[in-house]
């Protein structure tokens, strides 16, 4: 055969079932299409404006209409935008998958940046054959002596169009709901969508039930006394004299008028504001309105650049009730202000939907499946981007506001150290700025709880000072060498339970050694982490194995009356236990205010923590 060439045709009959059935998965997406379709029309006037290529009336106001008819099942979306000529629809509805978004940045593209359009595919117009028999648009464009269209298809595949009687610029949609799809049409149903959808769409919507009775709201009125009766009228016109007593005359009467409309979402959100221009008193209402949590948020990060890609967003660390709180964000991902969807962990790192929050990111497709988003070697870089800027806030606060990074760090730990443990960029931005509370509830770093506790056995007095000459040098020798293994590994102290663990608490008080208090359970995997991290230290529970710090040697006398308590311990262990394996050893305490304490060995401490956690959990 000979050498040919084409492209491929697509069957619209074949495809177009494929697309009503899998192109979105959440049938209410038609919303977010429509009303997004009726923001570019707005935006892309807007644009042409500002280049001059229109003259708008002084009046102009824009907007989306959204009007239910939960009688006929209708749906409407109106418009004010910039309209289609009959070629336009021709071009750009009646071809799937070509998008007048392209084709109008394209066009204008020296003159104008892509920033608000969201249309990108070309598809999204065809969701709501999704949920609809019939659908109709009724367009007529900004351009002069342009002819409004009318276009109709039933199912979709075939389609007719011809002149239409649209007055107005902009665009009318409406859709004639399918059997499966009516609950759309119901006043709250719809509600709902448009505020998970279009909270913050960039032009203002208004929502009207036309099926519901028209609102109305009452309204002071000044009434003039004596306009109120005819006959007055002409007495008081022309006496100006009589207008301040006049004034007094007159009475308020509360009247009934229309209720004005309000847009139901909100279009300019603080994160499209510049940092500078934002009041903590807006953070923290824009918080409550969008997480309905009454807790005050501790802080927040606002994330603002548009280089090396757009990203807007408020980050908030939420306050926690109890030490248990269970950390569950939300982070709202936002596409020019419409909304996608929330905690999408290919985009926002795991540890930060602990937080609660939001992320606008233009430059992300709107369109495209979370498993392309996986591969994606941007959406890794702007992950980690975020995790970047959220480290550099914490360790900032560090550094300059020690006072209130120690003041929310019961609240941050878990956060910080859940991040260390889920993210290895994070943890070496963070690593040097992780504190603990220790034993007299001050903070400390771990280099700082390791240096203090060589401080002190370095003032300690030596026990070993009175030698045998001879024996001196290897002595020496030896001293030097357990200096440096003590250099090597530090034991770093830890409590658990301060309730339970008070006893040895008030032991180590004594003896003036420190330990750091690790009550939450993310504690037990992040030393663990440290420990993995770093040879030189080794965490011991306050409780088990008694250190040297605290025990004695045993002389002759005692090593017999030891070894009696081992024996009787043993027995005793082994009949309550009821093991047979058990081993048991008894040291000489140092302290005498304390008569016997029991320790187990670190292993079993933290096996015993383990089990705590899950038993709480249920696992
Ligand atoms: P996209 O928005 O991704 O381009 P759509 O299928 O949603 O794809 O819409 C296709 C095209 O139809 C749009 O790009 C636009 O040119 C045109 N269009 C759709 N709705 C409107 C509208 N309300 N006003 C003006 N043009 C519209
Ligand atoms: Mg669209």
């Amino acid at each position: 055969m000979s050498k040919q060439k084409g492209s491929l045709s697509i069957n619209s009959e074949n495809i177009f079932p494929i697309i009503k059935k899998w192109l979105y998965s959440d049938h209410d997406i038609f919303f977010r299409e429509l009303i997004s379709n009726g923001s570019d029309a707005v935006t892309k006037l807007k644009k042409l404006e500002l280049m001059g290529e229109v003259n708008l009336p002084d009046d102009n106001k824009f907007k989306i209409e959204v009007i239910v008819n939960p009688e006929e099942k209708t749906i409407k979306f109106i418009d004010n935008g910039i309209g289609m000529t009959g070629d336009e629809v021709k071009e750009y509805i009646n071809q799937i998958a070509f998008s007048g978004a392209e084709a109008f940045l394209e066009k204008y593209k020296d003159k104008t940046n892509e920033d608000q359009i969201i249309g990108h595919f070309g598809l999204g117009f065809y969701s709501s054959f999704m949920v609809a028999d019939k659908v109709t648009i009724d367009t007529l464009s900004y351009q002069e002596g342009a002819v409004p269209v009318h276009w109709v298809s039933e199912g979709g595949t075939e389609f007719e169009m011809n002149d239409g009687d649209k007055e107005t610029r902009g665009t009318e949609i409406t859709l004639y709901l399918n059997e499966d799809s009516y609950e759309f049409s119901n006043e709250y149903r719809a509600k709902e969508v448009i505020q998970k959808y279009c909270s913050f769409m960039p032009v203002e919507i208004y929502f009207k039930n036309i099926n519901a009775p028209e609102e109305f709201e009452e309204v002071e009125e000044e009434v003039d006394g004596a306009e109120a009766e005819d006959t007055v009228i002409d007495a008081t016109v022309d006496e100006e004299g009589n207008a301040k007593e006049e004034s007094e005359d007159s009475k308020k009467e509360t009247k009934k008028v229309p209720k004005k409309p309000e847009p139901v979402n909100n279009p300019t959100p603080l994160w499209t504001k510049h940092p500078n221009e934002c009041s903590d008193e807006e953070y923290k209402e824009f918080y409550r309105n969008v997480f309905h949590d009454y807790k005050e948020p501790l802080f927040w990060i606002h994330l603002n650049m548009d280089y090396p890609f757009n990203l807007k967003g408020i980050l908030y660390f939420p306050k926690l009730n109890t030490e248990y709180d269970t950390l569950e964000g939300t982070i709202k991902l936002y596409n020019n202000q419409v909304f996608i969807a929330d905690n999408i962990k290919e985009v926002i790192p795991e540890f930060l939907m602990l937080l609660k929050g939001v992320i606008d990111c233009p430059d992300l497709p709107l369109n495209v499946s979370r498993s392309a988003l996986q591969n994606d070697g941007f959406v890794k870089k702007i992950s980690e981007y975020i995790t970047k800027k959220v480290a550099d806030k914490l360790s900032g606060m560090y550094k300059v506001d020690k006072e209130n990074y120690e003041k929310f760090w019961d609240d941050l730990s878990p956060f910080i150290k859940f991040g260390c443990l889920k993210d290895d960029k994070f943890r070496d931005k963070m690593k040097d700025f992780i504190i603990f509370k220790n034993l007299e509830g001050k903070y400390i770093t771990l280099p700082e709880y390791i240096e203090a506790g060589n401080k002190k056995s370095e003032n300690e007095p030596e026990k070993e000072e009175v030698k045998d000459s001879s024996t001196e040098k290897n002595e020496a020798d030896e001293k030097e060498d357990n200096k440096k293994d003590e250099k090597k590994q530090a034991t770093i102290f830890y409590v658990t339970d301060e309730q339970q663990q008070s006893q040895y608490i008030n032991l180590f008080k004594e003896e003036g050694i420190d330990a750091l208090i690790l009550t939450h359970n993310i504690d037990q995997p992040f030393i663990s982490q440290l420990e993995q991290q770093d040879d030189a230290i080794k965490f011991q529970r306050i409780d088990s194995d008694l250190t040297e710090n605290l025990k004695e040697e045993a002389n002759k006398e005692d090593e017999e009356i030891l070894k009696k308590q081992v024996d009787t311990l043993t027995e005793l262990f082994k009949k309550a236990l009821n093991k047979e394996k058990l081993e048991v050893k008894v040291e000489k305490l140092k302290n005498e205010n304390v008569s016997s304490m029991i320790t187990l060995s670190e292993e079993s401490r933290r096996m015993q923590d383990m089990m705590k956690m899950y038993n709480m959990y249920g696992m």
